[in-house]
């Protein structure tokens, strides 16, 4: 072997052995790869008779795709002159779950501001309620939003606005807010504003917002079906950058993964690793895929004492 080469070789080694040295938790007792073909199958496993290890398994099938859409473009809409309508595309993406806590910013709107807070509380709560924004224009970001909503007049108010990076909250959420143009949705619903901005990750939003969606499903022991539209109270077109473009239920399937994860899986580590360059650790697909083409991710899992390695792949389709 020529020196440069075995010296290079040499590197490589020593480099592999550091960097396993520094991630400290080996897991590599078992391996196995899960043939995507079997993804959409929830109750194929057959390598694991632990039942609670079966029910993490199925849980990774629901994650699982055997293919990853390719988001079509869709539009959001402005009222501001110039951002009317502004088509936007993002890359797709596969719902990796990690049991992070829902992390919310409290920007409370003071009392004395009787057009954002009624000052009444909700005797009970049935739904939530999800919206997204008008305002297309690159600045107007949950952050932005909740900044003016704290400093305005109109007689409009919710929850929690989340865009594909932060979540804040404007009210305290027992309290009534006027966002459902019905009695009924503002008087036992919680309202969450998407912020949907020029240069947003919907996706990211999408699973933003399914997090904050059911954390609070299982504080007020609420069902999937209570998850409503704006639209299902008024008739009003809201969210509209969701329902026209489609993406309500895989919304609703969003919120159903966040909600197993929580509430059966607060337990159990799932540390998220890609294999392609064109996937990332979240599972966001971060570059055009040109022709279509196969990314693969594995999961370690880190469950009871017990620690198992999963290997996905999936179907990248092509870009259009
Ligand atoms: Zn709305």
């Amino acid at each position: 072997m020529n020196k440069k080469i075995f010296l290079l070789f040499l590197f490589v080694f020593l480099l592999m052995g550091i960097s396993g040295c520094n991630k400290g938790q080996k897991f590599i007792e078992e391996a196995y790869i899960l043939d995507p073909k079997e993804a959409l199958d929830l109750h194929s496993s057959k390598f694991e008779d632990d039942p609670e290890w079966k029910e993490i398994e199925n849980f990774l099938h629901m994650i699982a795709k055997k293919d990853i859409d390719t988001i079509d473009r869709f539009y959001l809409y402005g009222s501001e002159p110039g951002y009317e309508k502004v088509a936007t595309q993002n890359y797709g993406y596969l719902p990796f779950y990690t049991n992070e806590e829902v992390e919310i910013i409290n920007e409370i709107v003071p009392k004395s501001n009787t057009d954002i807070r009624p000052g009444r509380n909700r005797t009970k709560t049935k739904y939530i309620v999800i919206h997204n924004t008008g305002m297309a224009s690159p600045v107007m970001t949950a952050s932005r939003l909740s900044q003016s909503i704290n400093n305005s007049n109109r007689q409009a108010s919710w929850h929690f606005t989340v865009d594909d990076h932060e979540i804040y909250q404007q009210l305290f959420i027992d309290e009534i807010g006027w966002h459902a143009g019905n009695p009924e949705g503002n008087n036992y619903g919680i309202g969450i504003e998407m912020a949907v901005y020029q240069g947003i990750d919907l996706n990211m939003a999408m699973r933003n917002t399914a997090k904050l969606t059911a954390w609070l499903m299982l504080a007020y022991n609420l069902e999937i079906k209570d998850v409503k539209r704006h639209y299902d109270f008024s008739g009003k077109n809201c969210p509209q950058v969701l329902i026209e473009a489609e993406r309500w239920e895989e919304f609703l399937d969003l919120v159903e993964i966040e909600y197993y994860g929580q509430k059966y899986f607060s337990d159990v580590e799932f540390i998220w690793e890609s294999l392609s360059t064109k996937l990332d650790d979240e599972g966001k697909i971060i570059s055009k895929a040109g022709k279509g083409d196969n990314v693969s991710y594995r999961v370690k899992v880190n469950f009871n004492g017990k620690k198992k390695i999963y290997q996905f792949a999936s179907y990248l389709e092509k870009m259009i």
